[in-house]
């Protein structure tokens, strides 16, 4: 069992909390923070050293680059040397939100953050209390959050507190509690330095949001092999619980399979999910770590329809079951 008493500081939503969160990323320090994805672990992005202590803390291979936070548009021009029209077109539009952009690195982006590439990956969220440590971590600090999943190397992302505690809570400073996340699953990113775009992730923004937006330019979804070369870190067996995870497309095969399992004794855990997507993507990384929890042999899972944020819940679906 993991510990699920944190033993790092516990901070909440009023003006000394998020007065004492940035003082920590001010001074190099690790705060985990609501987004309205997952869980992010923060750190200070122009700050080598507490960069390189995220890697540390997640056991996160360093090739690996990190997405970097900021307060709005004008703040993501800065890390750029070549902002251009695409991702101006979808900055405007999808800020702040569950939307990431890669394009060409300024010089103020360190290499920690890149891995030594030549792009960066910047998004705006839309969380109010990260909004509230932005704009305050701007006015006294560079403004700027570095912000990976605050879980553990391949692990299932943590979309509460309570997550977050049970994986890092004695790894690193704080943890700042907004609640349960809104969306639950990982940012949409879109790598605007190539022409057409191309969607490395999918998530809450989908294609369609985003060619309804684009329109002639249009975007191009990677495939997962070369969505490895290009966004390292999206390999294909990630997400994933300690439990063998299957996947099903209808409901009466999963029931004929469960029956099956519990004729033969094998123990299982299953997961429905809500025919809302935005509920079950809400619910998702909860319900893979409360059916992890009952140390099934085998997790079921019923697949969303591949329509809206359903691909999105599906590819994570996929990363989770895949062979580790
Ligand atoms: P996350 O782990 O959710 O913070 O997402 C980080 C992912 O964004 C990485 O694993 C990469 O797939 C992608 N990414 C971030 N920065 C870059 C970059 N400079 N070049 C390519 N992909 C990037
Ligand atoms: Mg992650």
């Amino acid at each position: 069992m993991k510990n699920q008493s944190p033993q790092c500081l516990q901070l909440f939503d009023n003006p000394k909390d998020v007065a004492q969160c940035v003082q920590i990323l001010q001074n190099g320090g690790l705060v985990a923070l609501p987004t309205e994805t997952v869980y992010g672990l923060g750190a200070d992005a122009t700050n080598p050293q507490a960069v390189r202590r995220v890697f540390e803390a997640k056991k996160r291979p360093t090739g690996h680059p990190l997405i970097i936070h900021v307060a709005n548009i004008e703040d993501a021009r800065k890390f750029s040397s070549d902002f251009n029209n695409v991702a101006e077109i979808l900055g405007s539009t999808f800020w702040p939100g569950p939307l990431t952009l890669l394009v060409k690195r300024s010089n103020r982006v360190i290499d920690e953050i890149t891995g030594g590439r030549e792009t960066v990956a910047l998004r705006v969220p839309s969380h109010t209390l990260f909004q509230k440590v932005l704009a305050h971590f701007s006015d006294v600090g560079s403004g700027a959050i570095a912000a990976p999943s605050a879980n553990l190397y391949g692990s299932v992302s943590p979309t509460t507190s309570q997550h977050v505690s049970g994986d890092l809570g004695d790894r690193i400073d704080a943890i700042l509690d907004g609640g349960p996340c809104g969306v639950g699953i990982e940012s949409t990113i879109v790598d605007c330095s190539v022409t057409p775009p191309v969607v490395l992730r999918q998530g809450a923004i989908t294609l369609e949001n985003l060619n309804d937006v684009l329109a002639a330019i249009g975007v191009v979804v990677s495939d997962q092999v070369t969505g490895e070369s290009r966004a390292p870190g999206m390999q294909i067996s990630h997400y994933s619980p300690s439990a063998e995870v299957k996947l099903f497309e209808n409901t009466s095969d999963l029931k004929n399979y469960e029956k099956t399992c519990i004729a033969n004794g094998i123990q299982v855990a299953t997961i429905l999910g809500s025919s809302n997507r935005e509920i079950y993507a809400r619910e998702l990384y909860a319900l893979l770590r409360s059916a992890d929890s009952l140390h099934p042999q085998e997790i079921l899972v019923l697949l969303p329809p591949a329509t809206d944020i359903g691909v999105a819940i599906r590819d994570r679906l996929f990363k989770a079951a895949a062979p580790r």
